[in-house]
Protein backbone atom coordinates (compact mmCIF):
# COMPACT_ATOMS: atom_id res chain seq x y z
CA UNK A 1 0.00 0.00 0.00
CA UNK A 2 1.15 3.06 -0.82
CA UNK A 3 1.88 5.44 2.18
CA UNK A 4 1.52 9.30 1.86
CA UNK A 5 4.40 12.24 2.73
CA UNK A 6 5.05 15.95 2.08
CA UNK A 7 6.88 18.80 3.71
CA UNK A 8 5.63 21.87 4.22
CA UNK A 9 7.45 25.02 3.85
CA UNK A 10 6.96 28.34 1.73
CA UNK A 11 8.51 28.60 -0.95
CA UNK A 12 8.57 25.09 -1.32
CA UNK A 13 8.91 24.74 -4.97
CA UNK A 14 13.02 23.97 -4.44
CA UNK A 15 12.92 21.26 -2.22
CA UNK A 16 14.68 17.97 -3.25
CA UNK A 17 12.69 15.74 -0.47
CA UNK A 18 10.07 14.19 -2.76
CA UNK A 19 12.91 13.49 -5.02
CA UNK A 20 15.41 12.03 -1.03
CA UNK A 21 12.36 10.31 -0.43
CA UNK A 22 11.95 8.29 -3.61
CA UNK A 23 15.63 7.66 -3.74
CA UNK A 24 15.24 6.10 -0.11
CA UNK A 25 11.87 4.48 -0.90
CA UNK A 26 13.47 2.44 -3.96
CA UNK A 27 16.21 1.19 -1.68
CA UNK A 28 14.08 -0.83 0.31
CA UNK A 29 10.87 -1.56 -2.21
CA UNK A 30 8.44 0.80 -0.25
CA UNK A 31 5.66 2.34 -2.22
CA UNK A 32 5.54 6.16 -1.74
CA UNK A 33 3.93 9.48 -2.30
CA UNK A 34 5.99 12.38 -1.07
CA UNK A 35 4.67 15.63 -2.33
CA UNK A 36 5.49 19.20 -0.98
CA UNK A 37 3.00 21.56 0.20
CA UNK A 38 3.19 25.12 -0.05
CA UNK A 39 1.66 26.74 2.97
CA UNK A 40 1.79 30.70 4.26
CA UNK A 41 1.60 32.44 7.83
CA UNK A 42 -2.24 32.31 7.71
CA UNK A 43 -2.95 28.83 6.92
CA UNK A 44 0.06 26.91 8.20
CA UNK A 45 -1.78 24.99 10.80
CA UNK A 46 -4.93 24.43 8.82
CA UNK A 47 -3.57 23.22 6.05
CA UNK A 48 -1.04 20.56 8.03
CA UNK A 49 -4.69 19.19 9.92
CA UNK A 50 -6.08 19.16 6.70
CA UNK A 51 -3.58 16.73 5.15
CA UNK A 52 -3.26 14.68 8.33
CA UNK A 53 -6.94 13.98 8.01
CA UNK A 54 -6.75 12.94 4.46
CA UNK A 55 -3.65 10.89 4.56
CA UNK A 56 -0.48 11.65 5.57
CA UNK A 57 1.97 8.81 7.35
CA UNK A 58 4.41 11.35 7.71
CA UNK A 59 5.25 15.11 6.85
CA UNK A 60 8.69 17.67 7.15
CA UNK A 61 8.97 21.28 7.97
CA UNK A 62 10.89 23.53 6.85
CA UNK A 63 11.87 27.39 6.68
CA UNK A 64 9.89 29.35 7.76
CA UNK A 65 7.45 26.82 10.05
CA UNK A 66 9.56 25.04 12.35
CA UNK A 67 8.89 26.84 14.91
CA UNK A 68 5.55 26.72 14.39
CA UNK A 69 5.35 22.61 14.10
CA UNK A 70 6.62 22.99 17.36
CA UNK A 71 3.21 24.47 18.69
CA UNK A 72 1.21 22.55 16.69
CA UNK A 73 2.96 18.73 17.90
CA UNK A 74 1.59 16.82 20.93
CA UNK A 75 4.35 15.35 21.52
CA UNK A 76 7.77 16.25 21.35
CA UNK A 77 11.44 14.72 21.37
CA UNK A 78 13.85 15.81 23.27
CA UNK A 79 15.70 16.96 20.39
CA UNK A 80 13.31 18.75 19.10
CA UNK A 81 12.38 20.32 22.53
CA UNK A 82 16.27 21.23 23.04
CA UNK A 83 16.14 22.86 19.25
CA UNK A 84 12.74 24.73 19.88
CA UNK A 85 11.74 23.56 16.13
CA UNK A 86 10.32 20.29 14.60
CA UNK A 87 11.23 19.17 11.15
CA UNK A 88 9.34 15.99 11.29
CA UNK A 89 5.77 15.04 11.91
CA UNK A 90 4.61 11.76 13.29
CA UNK A 91 1.16 10.77 13.53
CA UNK A 92 0.44 9.20 16.93
CA UNK A 93 -1.85 6.22 17.98
CA UNK A 94 -4.00 8.73 19.84
CA UNK A 95 -4.75 11.08 16.61
CA UNK A 96 -1.33 13.47 17.77
CA UNK A 97 1.27 14.40 16.83
CA UNK A 98 4.49 13.91 17.44
CA UNK A 99 7.09 16.89 16.58
CA UNK A 100 10.83 15.38 16.10
CA UNK A 101 14.33 17.46 14.59
CA UNK A 102 16.24 15.07 13.12
CA UNK A 103 18.74 18.29 12.02
CA UNK A 104 21.12 17.01 14.36
CA UNK A 105 21.41 13.69 13.66
CA UNK A 106 21.96 14.13 9.58
CA UNK A 107 24.71 16.49 10.63
CA UNK A 108 26.05 13.67 12.88
CA UNK A 109 25.43 10.90 10.19
CA UNK A 110 27.31 13.33 7.51
CA UNK A 111 30.39 13.63 9.83
CA UNK A 112 30.56 10.11 10.65
CA UNK A 113 29.99 9.68 6.80
CA UNK A 114 33.45 11.98 6.41
CA UNK A 115 35.49 9.99 8.99
CA UNK A 116 34.89 13.16 11.07
CA UNK A 117 35.43 12.30 14.52
CA UNK A 118 33.87 14.70 17.19
CA UNK A 119 35.43 13.05 20.46
CA UNK A 120 38.16 15.48 22.09
CA UNK A 121 38.07 17.68 19.51
CA UNK A 122 38.02 21.76 19.45
CA UNK A 123 35.31 22.81 17.32
CA UNK A 124 33.67 26.31 16.34
CA UNK A 125 30.50 26.40 15.64
CA UNK A 126 29.29 29.60 14.06
CA UNK A 127 25.42 30.48 14.14
CA UNK A 128 23.04 30.79 16.91
CA UNK A 129 19.42 30.64 14.56
CA UNK A 130 17.21 27.53 14.00
CA UNK A 131 20.30 25.01 11.97
CA UNK A 132 22.47 25.73 15.27
CA UNK A 133 20.20 25.09 18.26
CA UNK A 134 18.85 22.64 16.06
CA UNK A 135 22.54 20.63 16.26
CA UNK A 136 23.93 21.64 19.16
CA UNK A 137 22.78 18.54 21.82
CA UNK A 138 23.95 15.88 18.94
CA UNK A 139 27.50 17.97 18.77
CA UNK A 140 28.18 17.87 22.08
CA UNK A 141 27.09 14.33 23.13
CA UNK A 142 29.79 13.43 21.12
CA UNK A 143 32.58 14.96 23.48
CA UNK A 144 33.99 17.42 22.05
CA UNK A 145 36.49 18.86 24.26
CA UNK A 146 35.30 22.38 24.02
CA UNK A 147 33.09 23.85 21.60
CA UNK A 148 33.44 28.04 20.73
CA UNK A 149 30.30 29.39 20.00
CA UNK A 150 30.44 32.44 17.77
CA UNK A 151 27.34 34.77 16.93
CA UNK A 152 27.03 38.03 15.55
CA UNK A 153 24.43 38.58 18.08
CA UNK A 154 25.81 37.75 21.28
CA UNK A 155 22.98 37.31 22.96
CA UNK A 156 21.61 34.60 21.15
CA UNK A 157 24.55 32.99 21.30
CA UNK A 158 24.79 33.58 25.38
CA UNK A 159 21.14 32.15 25.40
CA UNK A 160 22.31 29.16 23.48
CA UNK A 161 24.90 28.29 25.63
CA UNK A 162 23.48 29.23 28.95
CA UNK A 163 23.73 25.89 31.16
CA UNK A 164 25.93 23.56 28.72
CA UNK A 165 28.92 22.55 29.76
CA UNK A 166 31.93 22.59 27.23
CA UNK A 167 30.05 25.35 25.72
CA UNK A 168 32.12 28.63 25.53
CA UNK A 169 31.10 31.86 24.00
CA UNK A 170 33.45 33.47 21.75
CA UNK A 171 33.71 37.16 22.90
CA UNK A 172 37.37 37.74 22.28
CA UNK A 173 39.16 35.49 18.99
CA UNK A 174 42.16 35.29 21.17
CA UNK A 175 40.60 33.25 23.42
CA UNK A 176 40.47 30.47 20.75
CA UNK A 177 43.36 28.45 20.04
CA UNK A 178 43.65 24.42 17.95
CA UNK A 179 40.06 25.05 16.48
CA UNK A 180 40.39 21.51 14.43
CA UNK A 181 36.85 21.73 13.02
CA UNK A 182 34.42 24.80 12.04
CA UNK A 183 30.99 24.49 11.63
CA UNK A 184 29.31 27.58 9.66
CA UNK A 185 25.28 27.17 10.99
CA UNK A 186 24.73 31.14 9.83
CA UNK A 187 22.68 32.26 6.57
CA UNK A 188 25.11 34.59 5.68
CA UNK A 189 26.31 32.81 2.44
CA UNK A 190 22.85 32.86 1.25
CA UNK A 191 23.44 36.82 0.66
CA UNK A 192 26.96 36.08 -0.77
CA UNK A 193 28.29 37.19 2.81
CA UNK A 194 30.63 35.61 5.31
CA UNK A 195 30.67 35.90 9.12
CA UNK A 196 33.50 37.60 10.73
CA UNK A 197 36.17 35.38 11.81
CA UNK A 198 39.42 35.91 11.60
CA UNK A 199 41.18 34.30 8.49
CA UNK A 200 43.94 33.04 10.79
CA UNK A 201 41.61 30.80 12.10
CA UNK A 202 39.80 29.79 9.48
CA UNK A 203 43.62 29.09 7.81
CA UNK A 204 44.38 26.33 10.83
CA UNK A 205 41.37 24.69 10.88
CA UNK A 206 41.89 20.83 9.56
CA UNK A 207 37.69 21.31 8.25
CA UNK A 208 35.63 23.15 7.47
CA UNK A 209 31.83 22.44 7.32
CA UNK A 210 29.38 24.45 5.19
CA UNK A 211 25.37 23.59 6.46
CA UNK A 212 24.72 25.76 3.45
CA UNK A 213 24.62 23.87 -0.02
CA UNK A 214 24.54 24.56 -3.36
CA UNK A 215 25.74 23.40 -7.22
CA UNK A 216 29.22 25.25 -6.79
CA UNK A 217 31.21 26.15 -3.64
CA UNK A 218 29.42 28.04 -1.03
CA UNK A 219 31.10 31.54 -0.64
CA UNK A 220 32.25 30.74 2.63
CA UNK A 221 34.02 27.29 1.21
CA UNK A 222 35.50 29.66 -1.56
CA UNK A 223 36.79 32.24 1.15
CA UNK A 224 38.13 29.37 2.67
CA UNK A 225 40.07 27.84 -0.23
CA UNK A 226 41.17 31.04 -0.99
CA UNK A 227 43.35 31.72 1.67
CA UNK A 228 43.98 28.11 3.12
CA UNK A 229 43.57 24.17 1.85
CA UNK A 230 41.49 22.47 4.68
CA UNK A 231 39.16 19.83 3.75
CA UNK A 232 35.99 21.79 2.72
CA UNK A 233 32.32 19.99 2.40
CA UNK A 234 28.75 21.36 2.17
CA UNK A 235 25.66 20.36 3.76
CA UNK A 236 24.09 18.75 1.02
CA UNK A 237 24.97 15.34 3.11
CA UNK A 238 23.31 16.79 6.07
CA UNK A 239 20.39 17.22 4.26
CA UNK A 240 20.39 13.97 3.29
CA UNK A 241 21.02 12.62 6.82
CA UNK A 242 18.27 14.82 8.43
CA UNK A 243 15.73 12.93 5.41
CA UNK A 244 17.23 9.79 6.47
CA UNK A 245 16.20 10.17 10.07
CA UNK A 246 12.76 11.28 9.53
CA UNK A 247 12.50 8.10 6.62
CA UNK A 248 13.62 6.01 9.83
CA UNK A 249 10.87 7.25 12.19
CA UNK A 250 8.40 6.98 9.50
CA UNK A 251 9.04 3.47 8.04
CA UNK A 252 10.37 2.39 11.36
CA UNK A 253 13.50 0.78 9.36
CA UNK A 254 16.93 0.85 8.90
CA UNK A 255 18.82 4.01 8.22
CA UNK A 256 18.69 3.90 4.65
CA UNK A 257 21.81 4.39 2.94
CA UNK A 258 23.06 7.78 2.62
CA UNK A 259 25.78 7.83 0.52
CA UNK A 260 24.62 7.08 -3.45
CA UNK A 261 21.49 9.44 -2.31
CA UNK A 262 24.12 12.36 -1.46
CA UNK A 263 25.66 11.47 -5.27
CA UNK A 264 22.54 11.44 -6.92
CA UNK A 265 21.13 15.03 -5.44
CA UNK A 266 24.71 16.27 -6.21
CA UNK A 267 23.81 15.17 -9.78
CA UNK A 268 20.18 16.44 -10.06
CA UNK A 269 21.85 20.04 -8.55
CA UNK A 270 24.41 20.19 -10.63
CA UNK A 271 22.28 19.73 -13.88
CA UNK A 272 19.71 22.17 -12.78
P1 LIG B 1 18.21 31.47 10.97
O1 LIG B 1 17.61 32.58 10.20
O2 LIG B 1 17.47 30.83 12.07
O3 LIG B 1 19.61 31.98 11.59
C1 LIG B 1 20.53 32.67 10.80
C2 LIG B 1 21.88 32.73 11.49
O4 LIG B 1 22.82 33.27 10.57
C3 LIG B 1 21.91 33.62 12.73
O5 LIG B 1 22.84 33.11 13.64
C4 LIG B 1 22.39 34.97 12.13
O6 LIG B 1 23.04 35.79 13.04
C5 LIG B 1 23.40 34.46 11.13
N1 LIG B 1 23.65 35.39 10.04
C6 LIG B 1 22.83 35.73 9.04
N2 LIG B 1 23.44 36.60 8.19
C7 LIG B 1 24.69 36.80 8.70
C8 LIG B 1 25.79 37.59 8.29
N3 LIG B 1 25.75 38.34 7.18
N4 LIG B 1 26.92 37.54 9.02
C9 LIG B 1 26.98 36.78 10.14
N5 LIG B 1 25.96 36.02 10.59
C10 LIG B 1 24.82 36.03 9.86
O7 LIG B 1 18.64 30.40 9.85
P2 LIG B 1 18.93 28.85 10.10
O8 LIG B 1 19.72 28.73 11.35
O9 LIG B 1 17.67 28.09 9.96
O10 LIG B 1 19.83 28.46 8.83
C11 LIG B 1 21.22 28.78 8.79
C12 LIG B 1 21.86 28.08 7.58
O11 LIG B 1 21.84 26.68 7.76
C13 LIG B 1 21.14 28.36 6.24
O12 LIG B 1 22.14 28.56 5.27
C14 LIG B 1 20.40 27.08 5.95
O13 LIG B 1 20.27 26.85 4.58
C15 LIG B 1 21.34 26.06 6.59
N6 LIG B 1 20.66 24.82 6.97
C16 LIG B 1 21.05 23.66 6.34
C17 LIG B 1 20.46 22.47 6.66
C18 LIG B 1 20.91 21.24 5.94
O14 LIG B 1 20.24 20.20 6.08
N7 LIG B 1 22.01 21.29 5.24
C19 LIG B 1 19.39 22.36 7.66
C20 LIG B 1 19.06 23.64 8.28
C21 LIG B 1 19.68 24.81 7.92
P3 LIG B 1 22.19 36.86 13.94
O15 LIG B 1 21.60 36.08 15.07
O16 LIG B 1 23.20 37.84 14.36
O17 LIG B 1 21.13 37.44 13.03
Amino acid sequence: MTKHFCVFGNPIAHSYSPFIHELFARQFGHAICYQRQLANEYNFEATVARRFRQNLSGANVTLPFKQRAFSLATRITAEARDAGAVNTLIPTATHGLLGANTDGLGLLYDLKRLNIDLLGKRVLLIGAGGAARGVLSNLLDEKPEVLWLYNRSQAKADALAAGRERVRVVSNWQELTGVELVINATSASLNGQLPAVPDNLLAASAVVYDMMYAATPTPFIRHVQSIADPACYDGLGMLVGQAAESYRLWWNCELPQIDPVIQQVRRALVAQ
